[in-house]
This record gives structure tokens, C-alpha cells and sequence, in this order.
């Protein structure tokens, strides 16, 4: 019987005699493996899974914090894009609907945080894997990157007309703000698609 090796912490299910070293989704160590043998297509638990409706099956999967990242995930990078029309058009129009974008993204975080540990707990038990501290430290990065930017716009609204080093800092702000976004996502998308893998393997 072949053996099958599962990740506990994203589900990455790996085939040998042994685990690997390293997860190779989110880098856990061998130890986090857990034996599952070969993998039951005729295993009751399966059967009675394909059994169960769509309702039963969101109930499970449901993931709170998969949705509220699409706040800030969406609004980031439309600020900058209206930040980037700002600078082309000279339009002040867009370099206030660029702040405002900012303003809700700021909004959407906290929610988006809480449920991220939220799940983390539920979903993964909390495990202290490198995956995990790398979202909370770019989380933390991505709060204090928009937070800075917001409180200096509003005391300054004519930091990005006004032109020079000061209107370069601020829209390199928003760059890093889409880099951290774009790493969060990464992040959460190799989390979801490895347990996503991990369910269809088991059916
Ligand atoms: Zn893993």
C-alpha cells in the first residue's frame, strides 16, 4: 500500500515512504505530517461527503476571511491606479477618489485581520508555521503603510499636486501598500488551493 502523508497545517498531501523535510505549500516542518494511508475513494466518510448538499458543504468551507480581503485587496490597487491617473491628468478629482479608496481600505482591515486570526485558529489550529507569521508581520506592515499615508494626505491634501520628494514618498507608499496586498494574497491563495487540493484528493 502506498503511503499518502498529510500536511495538518495547509493539508498538502505528499506520496512516499516519508514526509518530506518541508512542506512544500507552507514550508512546515516533517514533524506536522500526519499518515493517512492511501487515499479511500470507497471511504464511508467520502461517500456520505458527496452525499451532502452545497448548503452543508459552505457551511464547512465558509471562510469569513477569504471575503473580507477582498476589500482591501481590490480597493489598493484601484487607489493607486486612480493615484497614477492623478499624476498623468493633473486632476485633483482623481487624487481625492484615490484617498477616499485609501480610507475604506483602512476600514476593511481591521475586520479583515480579525478574521484572518479567526480562522487561523479555526482552520489551522493556530499553528505557528513561517506561512502564518509572515501574513500577521505584512498585515501589521500594511496597516501602518496606510494609516501613515492617510493621516499625512489629511493633513496635507496637496501633497501629490504640490509635486517634489514628498508626492514620490506618498505614491511609493501605495506602491509597497500593493505589495503587501499582492503577498497576502499569494499567501492566502497557496493556504486555500493546498486544502482545496487536499479535499478533491479525498474524494
Ligand atoms: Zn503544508
Amino acid at each position: 500500500m502506498k503511503k499518502v502523508w498529510r500536511c495538518k497545517v495547509c493539508g498538502y498531501l505528499h506520496e512516499g515512504e516519508a514526509p518530506p523535510e518541508f512542506c512544500p505549500v507552507c514550508h512546515a516542518a516533517a514533524s506536522q505530517f500526519e499518515l493517512v494511508e492511501e487515499v479511500a475513494s470507497q471511504h464511508p466518510a467520502a461517500a456520505e461527503a458527496a452525499e451532502r448538499g452545497l448548503l452543508q458543504e459552505m457551511r464547512e468551507t465558509f471562510v469569513p476571511h477569504a471575503v473580507f480581503a477582498h476589500f482591501p485587496n481590490a480597493l489598493i490597487p484601484t487607489a493607486l491606479l486612480f493615484l497614477l491617473l492623478a499624476l498623468i491628468f493633473s486632476l485633483e478629482s482623481f487624487e481625492q477618489s484615490a484617498f477616499y479608496l485609501l480610507l475604506v481600505g483602512l476600514l476593511a482591515v481591521p475586520p479583515t485581520f480579525v478574521s484572518g486570526l479567526f480562522d487561523w485558529q479555526k482552520k489551522f489550529a493556530g499553528e505557528k508555521a513561517p506561512i502564518f507569521v509572515k501574513k500577521i508581520l505584512l498585515a501589521a506592515g500594511l496597516l501602518v503603510l496606510l494609516s501613515t499615508a492617510i493621516i499625512w494626505r489629511w493633513l496635507d491634501p496637496q501633497v501629490l499636486a504640490d509635486g517634489g520628494w514628498p508626492a514620490g514618498l506618498y505614491f511609493i507608499l501605495v506602491v509597497a501598500m500593493l505589495a503587501c496586498v499582492t503577498l497576502l494574497g499569494h499567501y492566502g491563495g497557496v493556504l486555500v488551493f493546498g486544502r482545496l487540493r487536499s479535499k478533491i484528493a479525498e474524494k
